[in-house]
């Protein structure tokens, strides 16, 4: 067993892949884009996070879950968690696979574009229709909206999109 194995931002990087937000456990905190840097001083381990959305009241759950993550590697020593504003997060960070992920959980993608007017709009979640409306804008979090689908007829929830154009 090697003594002095040094730490590997890879390996850190592939553990994180494991920490899921906690409200949305189909997507990881690398699928959202809400991992900045990862650095490391010797064996301790430096993680810089945006958080998602200023509503949300999980960063301390996330916190926690990212330094038990990274400790599980046996060649990391301390983890430090830092919540940085800057660069704003935005939904754009969201990657391909954190889109197929929130899916796969019944919660349609945030939009990429907006209308001119700041408004914009999500297919459905289950089948991809465009008739849709919104129910309730504010949705069980800050961050996420009801809308329903006059298609399949099923209601379904969507990630409200985050810009800093607006
Ligand atoms: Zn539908």
């Amino acid at each position: 067993m090697a003594i002095s194995e040094s730490v590997s931002i890879d390996r850190v990087y592939k553990i994180l892949m494991n920490v899921k937000d906690p409200e949305i456990d189909s997507v990881s905190i690398i699928d959202l884009g809400m991992v900045e840097e990862v650095t490391h001083s010797g064996n301790s381990v430096k993680v810089v996070l945006l958080p998602t959305f200023l509503g949300c009241p999980a960063l301390e759950i996330i916190k926690k879950n990212t330094i038990d993550a990274i400790k599980q590697l046996p060649e990391v020593g301390d983890v430090e968690v830092e919540f940085v504003f800057h660069p704003p997060w935005t939904s754009d960070r969201i990657t391909e696979e954190g889109h197929a992920n929130l899916r796969a959980f019944g919660i349609a993608p945030p939009p990429r574009h907006f209308e001119e007017d700041g408004s914009w709009h999500v297919d459905c979640a289950y089948c991809g229709s465009t008739y849709v409306t919104m129910e309730n804008i504010f949705g069980p979090t800050a961050c996420r909206s009801i809308l329903y689908c006059k298609s399949c007829k099923n209601v379904f929830e969507a990630m409200k999109p985050v810009s800093t154009l607006l």
